[in-house]
């Protein structure tokens, strides 16, 4: 048997944080197990035979929604501002995206000279949808045909092996759409990159003796001999831990292949989408946000595939529906204490900032769980 106070299904960023909090706050030994070689989940860094950082698992734009997370994070790291910038190629140009004032002065070759003037074009561009069902209605009733043909359907297409069409309007909803010129890629204004890498500041939230790691260990092949005191959080895919009793859930994953360069910089930013060119969706060039010094430079292409890591919820109604089914088993489960968190667990595109305030919220709950069962056993004992 192996046992704990808690055991923590994966050593993502949920599972560093309450593994944090709860070995240092409430002096819990948490047992970390992760079936990859390495903690930070899909947030993970490291430096490569150049001695550049880069991101293993696509580049990860760390933005804030609130203070609150930044706060919590800045225990752990110092930061350097992330210059997120992207355009994108199409018809051998390239533009800002998301689409901004500059992208539609340039795709329609004129200027406007107002928000108004703007607003007006774009009236007369937009397709009048009386109720949008899906990613396509989203776009066309937006910026009409030329820009949702040109600058998002094959993206799409590409991105997610399903046309627009059979996909919900949250997936292109996610890309703000901007009348002015704001070039940055993500509509946060509170925009940082840890100063060492992700790694290094999972590594430090992480480095406390009631804290173990198992690297290289699933879950799911060894469960039976695991015993836990007061919590299981479980970060992993939902269906896998109910053994796909009502199906599977389906991800969209990638492949990255990455390539180093004798050159200081090859972009002119951190990445390219290529919607219309090529298998791959994206070329990303980290160095312009990690800031590292060096005359060699990486580049990482991304291609879809539905093969692989589970990386993007694909959210239509069957697996939605589907998810339903297995919320309602997890949600049964906090009875027995156990937990589920997480971008996988919860089957949500959740981004960094988001799924660590989840864990802080979590942790609440548990600490008042733990003061709970705690006065229950001293009751017992009296
Ligand atoms: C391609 C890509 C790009 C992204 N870009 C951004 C971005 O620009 N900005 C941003 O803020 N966020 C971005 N994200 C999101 C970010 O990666 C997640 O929000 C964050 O990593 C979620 O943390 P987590 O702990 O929930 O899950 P994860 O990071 O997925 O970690 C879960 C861990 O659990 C482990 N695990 C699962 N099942 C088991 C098991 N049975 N046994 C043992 N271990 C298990 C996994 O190996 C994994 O290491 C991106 C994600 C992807 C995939």
């Amino acid at each position: 048997m192996i046992e704990s106070d808690v055991i923590i299904v994966g050593g993502g960023p949920v599972g560093c944080v309450l593994a944090n909090k709860l070995s240092n706050e409430l002096n819990l030994k948490c047992l970390i197990i992760e079936k990859r070689n390495h903690i930070a989940g899909n947030c993970y860094d490291e430096y490569n035979k150049k001695g550049l950082l880069y991101h293993k698992y696509g580049p990860h734009y760390l933005r804030f929604k609130n203070r609150k997370t930044l706060n919590y994070l800045s225990k752990f790291t110092k930061w350097i501002p992330g210059e997120y910038i992207v355009k994108t190629y199409v018809n051998k140009k390239l533009y800002p995206i998301p689409i901004n004032l500059e992208t539609l002065e340039m795709f329609f070759k004129r200027k406007f000279n107002s928000k108004k003037d703007v607003e007006n074009f774009l009236n007369q561009k937009r397709v009048r949808i009386k109720k949008i069902k899906n990613a396509e209605d989203f776009i066309l009733s937006k910026l009409g045909k030329e820009i949702y043909e040109n600058f998002y359907k094959n993206y799409t297409i590409k991105q997610w092996g399903i046309h627009p069409r059979n996909l919900s309007k949250t997936i292109t909803g996610r890309l703000p759409i901007r009348i002015n010129r704001n070039p940055y890629y993500v509509k946060e204004k509170l925009r940082l990159m840890p100063k060492k890498g992700f790694t290094k500041m999972f590594k430090k939230m992480i480095n406390n003796r009631n804290v173990t790691i198992r690297l290289n260990t699933d879950f799911n092949k060894i469960k039976k001999k695991l015993k836990f005191k007061y919590f299981l959080i479980y970060t992993g895919e939902p269906d896998r831990y109910f053994n796909y009793k009502f199906g599977k859930l389906n991800w969209r994953s990638l492949i990255f292949k990455f390539k180093n360069y004798n050159k200081k910089f090859l972009q002119k930013c951190v990445q390219y989408n290529y919607p219309n060119d090529y298998k791959y969706t994206r070329t990303v060039e980290i160095k312009h946000v990690t800031k590292q010094k060096s005359n060699h430079t990486v580049i990482s292409k991304e291609y879809p595939t539905n093969k692989g890591d589970p990386y993007y919820p694909i959210i239509n109604d069957k697996n939605l529906r589907l998810f339903k089914k297995y919320e309602n088993l997890m949600n049964k489960e906090a009875k027995n204490n156990i937990f589920f968190e997480g971008r996988l667990a919860r089957y949500t595109y959740y981004n960094t900032d988001e799924v660590i305030e989840r864990a802080l919220d979590l942790y609440l709950t548990l600490k008042k769980k733990f003061k709970t069962i705690r006065s229950q056993k001293s009751s017992i004992r009296l």
